[in-house]
């Protein structure tokens, strides 16, 4: 190897931004060469993503722990304990699912948390990771666990369709196509080598102002969220059918375009229209749990006391199989 030319390192604060863009630039021509073919569970959507789930995981799990240092729970314990309750329901469901689906692999990307926040605004959103938020706001909407399945079955989706991911390569890409440099780039990325890559990514994060807990998804996203979000929900034994009411109340608030639940969709009647299509979709995957859910009205009610069925369970997950030879 060459020794270093300790004289040819006279850089000006010009030069040293102009490398870091080029460095940015390059880590996306980087990427590009090296990045994944990501195929969206139940969809079979294909996306080539450029950044890893390693990545992606620290960069959203950061910004998550800041959101968390900054945000106020929910004081009221009960209604906590139910979006914790049927988020884990759904996760269990969805883990399964793509334990059986070839998606095993994936499972290591999520660690799920829950939370209810103090607020009134009606919204809720999800980071990589399966790190879930709800407003308080939007109890009173849900009204009941089938309701509050939807928002977190739709939720989840983006966080199992890798929609963080998808958005993050974009921005990636058009920082490539604005600021390809030619051959340089190729030999600033030799230089500086992958391992940098993560150190570029936050960077970027930061110059875009790109953030994990209020992006923004496209069009496309969303419509798929709510798909799977449809069939996570009857996955995890909530009747699909009762999507629809919920987006109607949903429907009557009129929809805030800073909320993510009612972000960049078609109308209303539209996204009703499409579920409706999904429902014999969605009834493919619905089984009644085997304990009814208990219509808990989250916002009307605040007994703490949970009252111990003493019905026997019964165990329906084991499905025995008798076999019977007929001839
Ligand atoms: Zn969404």
């Amino acid at each position: 190897m060459k020794p270093y030319n300790k004289t040819k390192v006279l850089v000006t604060t010009a030069y040293m931004k102009t490398v870091r863009t080029l460095f940015i630039a390059a880590l996306a021509m980087l990427a590009a060469a090296c990045g994944t073919t990501n195929v969206v569970p139940i969809t079979g959507r294909k996306t080539h993503l450029l950044v890893d789930d390693a990545q992606i995981l620290g960069l959203s799990t950061q910004q998550y722990q800041e959101y968390m240092r900054s945000a106020t729970l929910s004081s009221n314990q009960t209604n906590t304990a139910l979006v914790k309750r049927v988020g884990q329901r759904l996760a269990t469901a969805v883990e399964t699912y793509l334990r059986n689906n070839g998606y095993a692999s994936e499972l290591q990307n999520f660690q799920w948390e829950f939370n209810l926040v103090s607020s009134n605004e009606v919204n809720a959103f999800c980071m990589p990771g399966g790190k879930i938020v709800v407003y308080e706001g939007i109890l009173p909407v849900t009204q009941d666990e089938a309701g509050l399945a939807i928002v977190l079955g739709h939720e989840i989706a983006h966080s199992v369709a890798k929609h963080s991911a998808e958005q993050l390569s974009k921005q990636m890409r058009q920082q490539y196509a604005s600021q390809i440099g030619g051959s340089i780039l190729s030999r600033v990325a030799q230089a500086k080598g992958i391992n940098s890559s993560t150190i570029a990514l936050v960077d970027m994060l930061a110059q875009t102002g790109f953030n994990f807990a209020n992006l923004k998804y496209s069009r496309d996203n969303e419509t798929e969220a709510d798909h799977l979000g449809l069939i996570f929900a009857a996955m995890a034994g909530y009747d699909p059918h009762l999507a629809i009411p919920f987006w109607q109340r949903m429907s009557q608030l009129g929809g805030s375009s800073k909320s993510e639940i009612f972000s960049d969709h078609p109308s209303d009647e539209k996204r009703i229209a499409a579920l409706q299509n999904l429902m014999p979709e969605a009834l493919k995957y619905y089984t009644p749990a085997a304990e009814p859910a208990p219509a808990a009205k989250p916002n009307t009610t605040k007994t703490t006391k949970t009252t111990k069925s003493t019905t026997t369970k019964t165990s329906t997950t084991k499905k025995t199989t008798t076999k019977t030879t007929k001839k």
